[in-house]
């Protein structure tokens, strides 16, 4: 649209050139009669697929019975939901404060972290996190948006990601040099002051990581031996996404401190959820909670994200998301043992990453630094104009392509649109380098 008045998030404005969406049904939209497949759920929110039937019955059906009640009132969709979220995720969580977005739960998370180990700093991913852009939760996210935001902080001090994939050829880890436990460990040795670590279990926009085994079973006993709380953000990953309720379930260890938000409600409305355990809990039994906001827990969201939740249910669809999973985690290696040009694939369930390599010596297609996150190479954009040119929408970053359809997908639609991915890879990129 010409001369719009609207600000478009992480762009320059000029070469914006937005597409007019006429319909959005499933897992598809449509403009101008053209069908186009979402294989990414929008900011992978949309999870139950656009129009969830049920979820707008429910808003509308709230929304004339009480549409806004405030936070010092009681209100039966807040406490269903608590009760039902403490329930479903792994673990011992007790409450849960309700807000409106993933950033402003992570937010709250790490003022709940510091309030209640009295202790001010928190440790991150270096380069391979993401958890939001508030000038406070963007100083913890070690991706290039901190930078631009200019928000970094004394307060936060990051730490390498374990990507099993850059260890070194000829050697296995943990015989090499890529970041393990211990390495944090020597962190907390050092600074008394760190109040909690926060990861993305497996991690989004920097591209799937999942640590080795036993790395967070690790991570919880050191946590535990320095009094430092475990963050999972879990905002990509809960609902269904990881092929498990929530990444946490692909593990033992279990965080202090979880937030959610994007499918919560089938990424219809805005939520934000701050799970704590039962000890913290218990801590702000006498102690005055310090934060809030206007649309802290909106009976409107609450509800969406009830009837949400009941949809993964009856859909069965967690189960269906960890068996499609399979069949991504298949093709996706007879790809890679096809062409020359993919350096990893990464993910479980529906959500997974590709990354592409330039050469033999496996170097990166583009590097992830802070320079390229505003260039966006010429093959990886001809590869996402070939998927929507064939009627499917797919994006990623610097050498990589994320693929993280609606959990309502069916597994020929899943099928033609990794076809289409195996296509494009084969023109765009494979041809051009090998
Ligand atoms: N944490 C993770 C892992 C995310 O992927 C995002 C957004 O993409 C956020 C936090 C921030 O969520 P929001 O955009 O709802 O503020």
């Amino acid at each position: 649209m010409k001369n719009s008045k609207n600000i478009i998030p992480w762009s320059v404005q000029k070469n914006v050139k937005l597409l007019k969406v006429d319909k959005t049904l499933g897992c598809y939209f449509w403009i101008k009669n053209k069908k186009y497949l979402d294989f990414c759920s929008q900011l992978v929110n949309v999870n139950l697929g656009f129009q969830s039937p049920n979820i707008i019955n429910a808003i509308i059906k709230q929304t004339k019975k009480i549409s806004f009640i405030g936070p010092k009132f009681e209100n039966e969709n807040r406490e269903k939901l608590a009760d039902v979220l403490t329930n479903l995720y792994p673990g011992n969580m007790k409450k849960v404060f309700f807000s409106d977005s993933g950033a402003r739960a992570n937010e709250i998370a790490c003022i709940i972290a510091k309030h209640y180990t009295k202790k001010n700093k928190i440790l991150a991913r270096k380069i391979t996190s993401y958890h939001g852009a508030t000038r406070y939760t963007a100083s913890f996210s070690g991706d290039a948006r901190r930078q631009m935001i200019n928000a970094s902080s004394n307060n936060v001090i990051f730490f390498s990601d374990p990507i099993i994939n850059s260890c070194p050829r000829g050697k296995n880890y943990p015989n090499c040099n890529i970041s393990k436990p211990d390495t944090i460990e020597k962190i907390l040795k050092r600074n008394k002051s760190i109040a909690a670590i926060i990861l993305e279990p497996i991690t989004g926009s920097a591209g799937r990581i999942i640590p080795p085994k036993g790395y967070y079973e690790s991570l919880r006993k050191i946590c535990d031996k320095y009094n430092v709380l475990l963050i999972f953000d879990e905002i990509m990953t809960g609902f269904g996404r990881t092929g498990k309720w929530f990444g946490a379930n692909h593990w033992s260890a279990k965080p202090d401190i979880v937030t959610l938000a994007k499918g919560i409600t089938g990424g219809i409305m805005p939520l934000g959820a701050t799970l704590i355990s039962k000890k913290i809990a218990k801590f702000y039994e006498n102690e005055y909670f310090p934060t809030g906001l206007t649309n802290y827990a909106h009976p409107i969201s609450c509800a969406a994200a009830i009837e949400a939740i009941k949809t993964y249910k009856k859909g069965n669809l967690i189960k269906k998301s960890e068996k499609l999973g399979n069949l991504i985690e298949k093709k996706l290696n007879i790809m890679k043992k096809k062409f020359k040009c993919i350096g990893d694939v990464r993910g479980k369930g529906l959500f997974y990453a590709i990354e592409f390599i330039k050469n033999k010596n496996g170097e990166r297609l583009i590097n992830w630094t802070y320079k390229n996150y505003f260039k966006e190479s010429t093959h990886m954009k001809n590869l996402f104009k070939f998927l929507l040119d064939n009627g499917m929408f797919c994006y990623g970053r610097y050498n990589m392509i994320y693929i993280c359809p609606p959990l309502i997908i069916k597994k020929s639609e899943l099928e033609r649109g990794l076809n289409l991915i195996e296509r494009g890879i084969e023109i765009n990129i494979e041809n051009k380098f090998f």
